[in-house]
């Protein structure tokens, strides 16, 4: 017991005393454009929620009937007997969205991606990933021991570069180039094509986690279809828990590396199922996304608005190339200081500040979603240009 205590309490009197230690915010209802907390009501720019599925009477439907005849819970892991029919369909018809043979699903996108990445890779092998890749790659690379090899965030030259030596050195069986599909703290998308001609020419297994594409490019399928290129990109990974809205993560790519997963990765073999409600609302995501775009096209539509705002009041918002629009504000206390305002306005938009992004350039980050009216936003606007007069940042 003591060692425990002798152990936590200094390092969370630390992390106080920096004002490091995140206190988190209660949302007492639903996850939508607006929220509530503490009471107050918020305009929401903070989900991933990004075409408002979350909370969407059709997905919520599909959600209960299947609970009704399922029951709440698959009862065991996918390999012994937690596989349902609702399972089954779930990933024939995220293989038929993405144009892939096959697809595999996951209780989460973190567990997806460590149960995928180091269910192929192995201490014999090199993964090259990009700098800014998201925590759950850093620890899928890690937990497979391969060589993990640092590319500049987004260069393509340097990612050639580093490919060339990996290769050259003759040291690694295989050799795998992993990113982010779009990338959540600046909006930019990855280069799938040229990504594509350098793992071409050097013999690469290529991995897109596409968490904050899916359901946002490509028309709902992914950064990878955005760029036409499905049958290039060897693991299309994705999440059911952003804009599909409920939770889970996926896999799609060949017959061949589905089945492998499915015997292999330990997430899949070792942790129950999806519940048979959550897998029920996906497939309801996807009939929609593929039925009518008109949620997709609202939630473009909704980013370009503020987006335009923004730029209009003379805010920096960097180089987003999707609807997450950064407001980038620079000094970090200056950042807190601008978010904990937009709060007291009634805009619920967190400031992310070093670590997560470079020193520098803190940033309140907005998550604009299709669930946002043009009266939400302009009342954003007025905050932003109020705030933002006030802090003397425009
Ligand atoms: C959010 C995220 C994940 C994790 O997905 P969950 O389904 O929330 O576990 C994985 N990769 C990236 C890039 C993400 O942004």
């Amino acid at each position: 017991m003591t060692v425990l205590k002798d152990f936590l309490e200094p390092q969370l009197q630390a992390l106080r005393d920096q004002g490091l230690y995140n206190t988190i915010d209660t949302v007492e209802g639903p996850n939508g454009a607006k929220i509530k907390i503490n009471g107050a009501e918020l305009i929401n720019l903070s989900s991933n929620n990004y075409l408002g599925f979350a909370n969407d009477d059709r997905l919520k439907k599909k959600c209960i009937e299947a609970t009704e005849q399922y029951g709440v819970g698959a009862g065991a892991v996918r390999t012994i007997n937690g596989t349902m029919t609702v399972h089954d369909e779930l990933e024939k018809r995220l293989a038929e969205f993405k144009h892939t043979e096959a697809a595999i699903a996951f209780q989460s996108g973190f567990n997806c991606n460590m149960g995928a990445i180091s269910a192929v890779m192995t201490k014999k092998d090199a993964i090259i990933s990009d700098e800014l890749n998201h925590a759950s790659i850093i620890d899928g690379c890690r937990l497979s021991g391969a060589k993990i090899l640092r590319a500049k965030h987004q260069d393509m030259i340097d990612l050639r570069r580093v490919a060339k030596e990996a290769t050259e050195s003759g040291q690694y069986e295989k050799i795998m180039y992993i990113t982010d599909g779009v990338f959540s703290m600046d909006g930019d998308v990855a280069k799938i094509p040229e990504i594509v001609a350098i793992a071409e020419e050097f013999g690469l297994i290529t991995y897109v986690d596409d968490a904050h594409g899916s359901g946002v490019m490509g028309k709902g399928a992914g950064t990878v279809k955005h760029f036409s290129m499905s049958d290039k990109i060897d693991f299309q990974m994705g999440t059911l828990s952003k804009a599909i809205g409920v939770v889970g993560g996926y896999v799609a790519g060949s017959q061949q590396l589905i089945d492998w997963l499915k015997v292999r990765a330990r997430p899949f073999l070792f942790s129950t199922s999806l519940t048979p409600g959550a897998a029920a609302a996906c497939i309801e995501a996807i009939d929609i996304m593929e039925h009518d775009p008109e949620r997709m096209e609202k939630l473009w539509e909704n980013g370009t608005y503020l987006k335009a705002g923004l730029v209009k009041l003379g805010f920096d918002i960097g180089y987003s190339e999707t609807p997450i629009t950064p407001c980038i504000i620079g000094d970090e206390n200056l950042t807190q200081q601008f978010s904990r305002r937009l709060l007291e306005e009634g805009v619920y938009a967190k400031s992310i500040v070093f670590p997560t992004v470079p020193k520098g350039t803190g940033r309140v980050r907005n998550m604009p979603t299709a669930a946002h009216t043009k009266e939400m936003l302009d009342e954003v606007l007025a905050s932003y240009e109020k705030v933002g007069k006030e802090l003397k940042v425009i």
